[in-house]
């Protein structure tokens, strides 16, 4: 298949990065990648979702990955994975066997190895530069599930409409399920891991590092990996819940200016110019002694090793320069062109934050349990299918109010000329509303 009809599909489909921003799948495929990476790091503590589809579906996976390797013109993919994933790693080294150009390479067992720049360079030696994409060095990075979604698109016409989310945390049964998408965190929670186990909860969309609070009538959009569920009081929401205004003060007092935050920096360590604690040192103190380390926050991927990890007073560099890197977009100041970079520290192997402690560090460990994969269909009342699920632009919607439709069909259409996919009705049913936001389908037979 050639890049424009394989393109085509996926956009068709609905491929989109199945976690993080979810960027748009047909746009990554490009003729000047020489290399695919399967990202199956999955860094985050508690999140055991990859690793499980990797082990149940290694044949699938294998073969889209060397569908989208010959489209492309790919010599070399990449089954970049922890060699603790025993089962994942099992299936998918009998299942490579068949591809030549397909090789296993073993990642540290540290946090962030998910990070797609960090992953690059342990798989393949590459340094993306700064504010750049994998592509600049010739590689196409995917993660697990989204090459499963391009699977079923091409071997199976069978459109994304669901999405693995591992619920953990405080439930009584951990559990990673294929739920439709438009179904509520609440229904997921109660219907499939059994319900909570405490009244005063707060709810982290995501990995606890990286994820953010949200509400319990969320519902699973394309990029939903994890809902974990944690007591309101839990160290990790009262960090996600500081006031920033609180943190700078705090920081004035507090920050000893001892570079714990850079030194472990895992972008800072593959030489990009980032440098939480000059940063600190010039947000905290009013004097700038230099105004890159400001400009540089653009080159901070967000990861939280600095303020969960790093700082033993308890600062908060990476919220701190998450509020300045979006005053600087909103005033439209854009990073360095050519930011200075540094070579690769010489150090960098030994300065990886053990996953292990890390989660240990973070109060996490009671909740590290199994969270096993179930295929079983989880159905809804009601699915509210968000028209935006993705980076770039928003679908746009291709049903009316009292339409019936059927699982798989297209309900919102990719934007025009833009970077989006199309979105699909994950149940037969009757449309019951449509906003600029979303579409309100109720399920057939549903209340
Ligand atoms: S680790 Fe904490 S105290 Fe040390 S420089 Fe960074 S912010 Fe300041
Ligand atoms: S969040 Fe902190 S550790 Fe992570 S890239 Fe940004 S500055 Fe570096």
């Amino acid at each position: 298949m050639n890049i424009k009809d394989l393109a085509s599909l996926l956009r068709e489909g609905g491929a989109a990065g199945a976690g993080g921003a979810g960027f748009p799948s047909y746009a990554k495929l490009s003729e000047d990648a020489d290399t695919i990476i399967l990202n199956c790091a999955e860094c985050e503590p508690i999140l055991k979702l990859h690793r499980q589809v990797l082990e149940k579906y290694a044949f699938e996976i294998t073969k889209a990955l060397s569908v989208i390797a010959d489209a492309v013109g790919a010599d070399r993919v990449i089954i970049a994975v922890k060699k603790s994933y025993k089962g994942a790693v099992a299936a998918v080294s009998a299942a490579a066997a068949d591809y030549k150009n397909f090789e296993i390479k073993f990642l540290p067992e540290v946090y962030p190895s998910g990070d797609e720049v960090v992953t690059i360079y342990e798989t393949t030696g590459r340094v993306v530069p700064p504010g750049s994409i994998p592509i600049t060095v010739g590689v196409t990075v995917f993660n697990v599930e989204t090459v499963l979604n391009v699977y079923n698109i091409l071997e199976k016409n069978k459109p994304v409409t669901h999405k693995y989310v591992t619920i953990a945390g405080e439930v009584k049964t951990p559990k990673t399920v294929y739920a439709p998408i438009g179904i509520t965190f609440k229904e997921l929670i109660e219907n499939c891991a059994g319900g909570m186990t405490t009244s005063d909860y707060a709810i982290i969309n995501g990995g606890p590092m990286m994820g953010g609070e949200c509400g319990i009538y969320d519902t699973v959009t394309k990029t939903t990996n994890a809902i974990l569920v944690l007591p309101r009081e839990h160290y990790i929401i009262q960090r996600k819940r500081a006031d920033v205004k609180i943190d700078t003060r705090r920081a004035m007092s507090s920050c000893c200016q001892c570079r714990m935050c850079t030194d472990l920096c895992p972008r800072h360590l593959l030489g990009h110019p980032i440098e939480p604690s000059e940063f600190m040192h010039a947000a905290s103190s009013g004097t700038i002694r230099d105004i890159e380390p400001m400009l540089n926050t653009a080159f901070c991927c967000g990861c939280g090793v600095c303020e969960l990890y790093a700082c033993g007073q308890g600062l908060s560099p990476r919220t701190m320069i998450v509020e300045y890197k979006n005053a600087l977009r909103r005033e439209g100041i854009k990073p360095p062109k050519s930011p200075k970079t540094a070579p690769v520290s010489k150090v960098r192997s030994f300065r990886g934050v053990s996953k292990e402690r890390l989660t240990a560090r973070i109060g996490l460990t009671k909740y590290e349990v199994d969270s096993p994969l179930s295929d079983e269909s989880v159905t809804s009342g009601e699915y509210k299918v968000k028209l935006s699920q993705h980076i770039g632009a928003p679908s746009v919607a291709a049903v009316e109010a009292g339409e019936h439709v059927t699982a798989g069909q297209v309900i919102a259409k990719a934007a025009e000329s833009a970077l989006s996919v199309s979105t699909h009705s994950p149940a037969d049913g009757e449309v019951i509303a449509v906003t600029d936001k979303y579409i309100l389908i109720r399920q057939e037979g549903g209340k």
